[in-house]
C-alpha cells in the first residue's frame, strides 16, 4: 500500500441535520481540521468511502457566553481558543490548547477532533508496510497485542491534550445524530480500551462543548520529548475547588482519566504527597511509546503535585 490519499468523496454540509444524512452514508467519517485524519488516510489507518468535512457548519463554529458559564463549537480551533478572552478563564483549557502540536497545526486542528483523537501506540501510528512486517495488531488488522502480548485488550494511550484539561471544569457534550440531540458529560464520553474508547454511536458528532462557570483556578501541565511539537506522554489538568482539586490525566490510560482524590485540602506536605500518590495510582502507562512506563508514573505524579502547590 502507498502512501497516496486513498479514493472517497469529500462531502462540505452546511448544516447539522446535512452533517448527520451525509454520515449516515455507507463508509462516512468526520474531517475536521485533519491534523491526524490526513495521516491516518496516508497510512491506510482510516480508509473512508466518503469524508464528511465539517468546516462550513456555523452551529460548530464561535465561543460564546451561556449563562454563567461558555458554549464552544466543536469546530472552534485550538489557535482561537487558546486566544480566547472568554476561554482564559478556564486557564488549563487555554493552556492545553496552546501546548498541542505546532502553530501551524492549531491554526486548523479543532477542539471536538482533539476529543476524538485516535488513541496512539508505537506499534500502531506507523505506515502500513512497517505494521505489515509486525504482522499488524490486535487493534487493527491483527490478532495480537504487541505491548500486552497475554492480554485480549488494546492498551493504545489516549493523548488529547484537552479532554482533561475540559474535564477538571465539568464540561459536557452537545452530540447529533440520527436518533436526535443528547447530552453526555465528558467525564462519561470515555471507556478504557483502546480500540474502542469513545462512546459515539454510528453516524453522531460533537456539535458543542458547555462549561459551567469555572469553579476556581486551574492549570494544565504535560511531559512530552520535544516542547515544540509533541504529543502529551503524559499530561496533568487540576481545579481548585472548595474541596481540594480536582485532577484528570491524559497520555497514560486509553482513555482521559478523573483521578479519585476525596482528600480535604490542608496545605502541608502530607496533603501533596497523598494526591502524588493518588495520581501514581490511578496512571496506567503501558509500553506503548520509547520512554519507560516507570518513568511516566512517576513524571505525571510529580508533575501533578507540583501544579497543585502552585495554584494553592
Ligand atoms: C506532528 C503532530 C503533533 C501533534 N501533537 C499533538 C499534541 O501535542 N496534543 C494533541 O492533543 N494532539 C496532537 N496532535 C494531533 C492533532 O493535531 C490534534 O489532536 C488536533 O486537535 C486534532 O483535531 P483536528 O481538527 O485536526 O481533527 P481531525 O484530524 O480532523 O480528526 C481527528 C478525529 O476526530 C474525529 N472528529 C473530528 N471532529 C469531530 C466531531 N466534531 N465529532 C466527532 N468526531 C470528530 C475525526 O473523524 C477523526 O477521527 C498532533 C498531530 C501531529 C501531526
Ligand atoms: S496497545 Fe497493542 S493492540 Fe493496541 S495499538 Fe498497541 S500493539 Fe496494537
Amino acid at each position: 500500500m502507498s502512501e497516496l490519499l486513498p479514493d472517497f468523496t469529500l462531502v462540505r454540509p452546511a448544516t447539522v441535520a446535512e452533517a448527520v444524512a451525509a454520515l449516515a452514508r455507507e463508509g462516512a467519517q468526520i474531517l475536521a481540521g485533519g491534523t491526524d485524519k490526513l495521516v491516518q488516510l496516508r497510512r491506510g489507518l482510516a480508509v473512508p468511502d466518503v469524508l464528511v468535512d465539517i468546516g462550513a457548519i456555523d452551529e460548530m463554529q464561535g465561543v460564546a457566553a451561556e449563562g454563567e458559564g461558555l458554549r464552544i463549537g466543536a469546530a472552534v480551533t485550538l489557535a482561537s481558543l487558546a486566544r480566547d478572552p472568554l476561554a482564559r478563564a478556564y486557564a488549563s483549557l487555554a493552556e492545553a490548547a496552546a501546548c498541542v502540536a505546532a502553530p501551524g497545526h492549531r491554526a486548523v486542528a479543532t477542539i471536538g477532533g482533539n476529543l476524538c483523537l485516535d488513541t496512539r501506540c508505537l506499534y500502531y501510528n506507523q505506515s502500513h508496510w512497517w505494521r505489515q512486517s509486525n504482522d499488524f495488531c490486535l487493534k487493527y488488522q491483527g490478532t495480537v497485542c504487541h505491548v500486552a502480548p497475554r492480554g485480549n485488550r488494546c492498551r493504545a494511550a489516549f493523548s488529547g491534550d484537552l479532554a482533561p484539561a475540559l474535564m477538571v471544569h465539568g464540561a459536557t457534550l452537545e452530540i447529533a445524530g440520527p436518533e436526535g440531540r443528547r447530552r453526555v458529560a465528558l467525564a462519561e464520553f470515555y471507556v478504557e480500551d483502546g480500540a474502542g474508547f469513545l462512546t459515539l454511536a454510528p453516524g453522531e458528532l460533537i456539535v458543542a462543548i458547555h462549561l459551567p462557570a469555572p469553579a476556581g483556578p486551574s492549570a494544565y501541565a504535560k511531559l512530552r520529548v520535544r516542547k515544540s511539537i509533541d504529543f502529551p506522554l503524559a499530561g496533568v489538568a487540576l481545579a481548585r475547588t472548595e474541596r481540594g482539586f480536582d485532577i484528570a490525566l491524559t497520555g497514560t490510560n486509553s482513555c482521559p482519566k478523573m483521578v479519585n482524590f476525596d482528600v480535604p485540602f490542608s496545605p502541608d506536605d502530607a496533603y501533596f504527597t497523598a494526591l502524588e500518590k493518588a495520581v501514581q495510582k490511578a496512571a496506567s502507562p503501558q509500553r506503548t511509546t520509547t520512554i519507560q512506563p516507570h518513568y511516566r508514573r512517576l513524571a505525571i505524579a510529580a508533575l501533578a503535585a507540583r501544579t497543585a502547590r502552585a495554584l494553592a
